[in-house]
């Protein structure tokens, strides 16, 4: 709870209406972004991210089994995210220890990997696993790569208009 009050103390200007009661300080979220276009890309904070990477994978894939999403904002040097396969958990550590919050598009891609590993085990099936098998003791099977590789290549021909709606 300590670390995510970070992204509000991070916000570049204090509200126009004077100190902002925890409450109202999260309805802000408009404004911050805002602000923060003008400086840099946007970046939303980790609730929004959340909901944003839902939207995002639903339009690519509707998985069949559900998972939790920790966007974890504990600053990382070389590590990601990781998926937890018995409490079907998907984290993503959305700081990086020298460069501060990571681009957007990157947590989307750590996303999409750690989406992969969850689809891997949850509904092999999905992506002809006739051929590809989860390999014991292998941290990423061709399995793997083959449900990773198809997520981003829809995702990337949903960017291009070309994107084809997956049932
Ligand atoms: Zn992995």
């Amino acid at each position: 709870m300590a670390e995510r009050r970070r992204a509000d103390q991070s916000r570049r200007e204090p509200s126009p209406d004077g100190p902002v009661s925890r409450r109202t300080g999260r309805m802000a979220r408009g404004q911050v972004s805002t602000q923060s276009r003008r400086t840099k890309a946007f970046e939303p904070p980790e609730e929004a991210l959340c909901a944003l990477f839902m939207a995002r994978i639903r339009k690519i894939h509707r998985c069949k089994v559900g998972f939790e999403v920790d966007m974890n904002p504990r600053p990382t040097t070389r590590v990601l995210g990781g998926y937890y396969k018995t409490r079907r958990l998907v984290r993503i550590y959305t700081n990086d220890t020298v460069e501060g919050r990571r681009p957007i598009e990157e947590l989307f891609d750590t996303f999409l990997h750690e989406v992969a590993h969850h689809l891997e085990y949850t509904e092999p099936r999905s992506f002809a696993a006739s051929r590809c098998r989860r390999v014991p003791g292998l941290m990423h099977s061709r399995l793997f790569w083959l449900i990773l590789g198809e997520l981003k290549d829809r995702w990337e021909r949903l960017q291009r208009g070309l994107g084809r709606r997956c049932s």
